[in-house]
């Protein structure tokens, strides 16, 4: 029997799989016991693969329509490609190459990133290119590059088997990053002396492992770390030494937390000083301590001032750069990460580059064989920013590949109105239909998970190769070759001219060298005998586990405190909107469902979205456990079965994103949040929105009285 090795699809774990493959199908998923990111265990999602490879639902032919009262029309994929560069050529001849935008996923593999970025940005000459990482990650990047310099976590897996405490803050591990959580478990049964924290406004499975959890009023965590920081300072435990030989701007940090007695942050928090007080100590007393984190920081108007403080937290009590140390977000995408080195992100070009730098666009219009004037030297729009352009007529058209955004974006209500006033919209993905592609002009068939070759950076910096092993339905394509036929038709195939996935990494890799994101060592070759973390600058070259062991990535080579307070949400409470809405992930889903609803066993588990309400709010608005309830915000409604729980703090509700219009008007958390964004990372804040909820009539209270109580028997004909 065959097993071939690959990687998961999914979350920003990045777990080693074995695929078997008979007759032209994957038919069983277990996990690589050599690959060391997950050491052969895997979570049900990648068990229950196999149905998801399979052509229900699948994209399998181009599909064009001229206006969006027509419907789709099956065409020959050359002449869809052919008719959507005819539309971006024109839209760009009449209103300029930023009258154009591309919106694409951490699910598309480094080569078709690569392809996308040389594309829009060297050739299309516009900056317009943003992911769904920026829904993801975006906090964590800005925060990394504030503190070290660079975007990229300073530790690795390995961390966890040596770490002594764990800060889990906005992060349900259990449910998004279920091996992670099953390391960190074996890591504390394994000594006694390990301490779990964990900070979230619910009480998820994650807090099984707590020794402490914190049940914080969503949006203050600023507040929390910032009071952790002084009484670090204020007790003596934090790391002089460290501090003083590598880093700088403590003293405006020191500042900036010492009005944060614990007693202020309690009463910002919701959570008891003493807790505060002995989280703090816990930590700070450690110097084998990790902060990790996900999208409860991220996702958030501040969220870059809440990674801040959370590089300051380690790095005042030296938690940086040691084994068993570190801050170490998980990130949601299994390779947004590879998308961030490729230059995938508005902003950037490939090994970390900036567009906004001379000496950058130089050196990469060089190697592109284009004229440097072509390369955008501003930042273009990042995702909620291109749908707005969108709205307002400044951006025309809209490539979108391997996402969903008129389901996924905060406000989809927006979103969808967004891309009904687009003059051209083309999806390119491997699912059909999704929301999305419902208001496309122009839908790509593209090869899916096992159809094709493409590397994923997890999130330890570690590079797998996913493989093809069974043939793409239909047309489909990998996504760089609809990439390379689209250059093509524009004029510009010879600088697209590729052979395979293999070429198409050996050309971003050698740009790589020499960056914050040197990968120059890595090719498809060394790939195929295991995974590779980066930095990995030779072929020789075992790649690095931790970083900035001697000097940060900053200009002086020091880590950089920032002095951050913490800011009132962008939409807080209020009488008439009085609780807070976080939305999240469920263990059994993955983001719309495009490809997990096609699992049975996944499906399954949870079929419908549920609102999460604690007693005491439902009480107050007439709510019962498994009863029906309408939630309402300033953007739209949602109607859901209820959980009655504490295991949610008062004045919070949750409800999980995977649900979409296509399973109901009024099912997507999305018809709720809002487009707020953090100034700098330009993350939405999809934590945190106010709503009311109200009960609704069961079906049993909509029957008569009189019906009800009469007997089957007597009311019969
Ligand atoms: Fe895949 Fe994430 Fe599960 Fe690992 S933890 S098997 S990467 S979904």
């Amino acid at each position: 029997m065959v097993w071939a090795r690959t990687g998961c699809p999914y979350c920003g774990v990045g777990c080693g799989l074995l695929a078997r493959v008979e007759e032209g199908r994957v038919t069983k998923v277990k996990g690589d016991a050599d690959h060391p990111s997950s050491r052969g265990e895997v979570c049900m999602k990648a068990v229950c693969l196999p149905p998801t490879v399979v052509n229900q639902g699948r994209a399998t032919r181009a599909l064009l329509r001229t206006h969006r009262a027509a419907s789709f029309q099956p065409v020959a994929l050359d002449l869809a490609i052919a008719h959507a560069a005819r539309e971006l050529r024109r839209i760009v001849e009449t209103h300029g190459p930023d009258a154009i935008a591309f919106y694409g996923s951490g699910q598309l593999g480094t080569e078709d990133y690569y392809a996308l970025t040389k594309l829009v940005k060297g050739f299309l000459g516009t900056d317009n290119l943003d992911t769904n990482s920026r829904l993801c990650m975006a906090s964590a990047a800005a925060g990394y590059k504030s503190a070290f310099g660079a975007d990229a976590p300073p530790g690795c897996y390995d961390d966890i088997d040596q770490a002594d405490v764990f800060l889990l803050i906005g992060a349900n591990v259990a449910d998004c990053h279920p091996i992670l959580f099953r390391r960190i478990a074996k890591r504390s049964a394994a000594d006694e002396r390990v301490r779990v924290i964990v900070v979230d406004p619910r009480r998820t499975e994650t807090c099984d492992l707590a020794h402490s959890h914190l049940p914080i009023r969503p949006g203050t965590d600023v507040a929390l770390l910032n009071a952790m920081l002084r009484l670090a300072i204020v007790e003596g435990h934090t790391d002089k030494e460290f501090i003083a030989a590598r880093t700088e701007g403590f003293e405006a940090a020191r500042l900036a937390v010492e009005p944060w007695t614990p007693e202020a942050a309690a009463e910002l928090c919701g959570i008891p000083a003493k807790a505060i007080e002995g989280a703090a100590r816990v930590f700070s007393r450690s110097r084998r301590a990790m902060v990790l984190w996900s999208m409860g920081v991220n996702q958030s108007a501040h969220g870059t001032a809440k990674n801040q403080a959370i590089m300051n937290l380690c790095l005042a009590t030296g938690n940086v750069g040691r084994p068993g140390s570190g801050p170490l977000s998980l990130t949601g995408q299994p390779n947004a990460m590879g998308g961030r080195e490729v230059g995938g992100l508005t902003g950037l070009l490939p090994g970390h580059r900036h567009v906004s730098s001379a000496a950058d666009r130089a050196f990469i219009a060089e190697r592109w064989g284009v004229p440097v004037a072509r390369i955008p030297s501003r930042a273009g729009k990042t995702a909620t920013e291109i749908f707005a352009g969108l709205e307002d007529g400044n951006v025309r058209a809209v490539w979108i590949l391997a996402t969903n955004p008129a389901a996924s974006l905060p406000n989809v209500e927006a979103a969808r109105r967004a891309l009904r006033r687009a003059e051209l919209v083309v999806v390119q993905d491997a699912f059909f239909p999704t929301d999305s592609a419902s208001l496309a002009h122009v839908v790509l068939p593209a090869a899916g998970w096992a159809e094709k070759d493409c590397a994923m950076t997890n999130s330890e910096r570690f590079v797998t190769l996913s493989r093809k092993l069974v043939a793409a339905p239909g047309d489909a394509l990998p996504d760089w070759q609809l990439l390379a036929r689209l250059a093509h038709e524009l004029g510009f195939g010879e600088h697209f001219a590729w052979q395979s996935a293999a070429e198409v990494f050996d050309e971003f890799r050698r740009l790589s060298a020499g960056t914050s994101a040197d990968l120059s060592g890595i090719t498809h070759a060394r790939l195929a005998a295991g995974p590779l973390q980066w930095p990995c600058p030779s072929e020789t070259s075992p790649g690095e586990a931790r970083r900035y062991q001697e000097r940060f990535a900053t200009p002086n080579g020091r880590a950089r405190f920032a002095a951050v307070q913490p800011r009132p949400p962008a939409e807080p409470a209020t009488r008439e909107f009085p609780l807070v809405l976080t939305s999240g992930r469920l263990k059994s889903h993955w983001h719309t469902r495009s490809r997990t609803r096609w699992s049975k066993n996944l499906e399954g588990r949870a079929p419908e979205p549920v609102l999460e309400m604690n007693p005491h709010d439902a009480q107050r608005v007439g709510v019962v456990d498994g009863g029906f309830a309408e939630a309402q915000s300033r953007r739209g409604e949602t109607i859901t079965q209820v959980r009655v729980t504490p295991e949610i703090a008062q004045g919070t509700v949750f409800l999980p994103f995977h649900w979409t219009r296509q399973d109901g008007f009024l099912k997507p958390a999305h018809n709720l949040t809002h487009g707020a964004i953090d100034p700098i990372s330009k993350q939405p804040e999809l934590k945190h929105c106010a709503v009311r909820v109200r009960a609704l009539p069961t079906p049993e209270d909509l029957v008569p009285a009189d019906a009800r109580s009469a007997s089957p028997e007597r009311g019969a004909p």
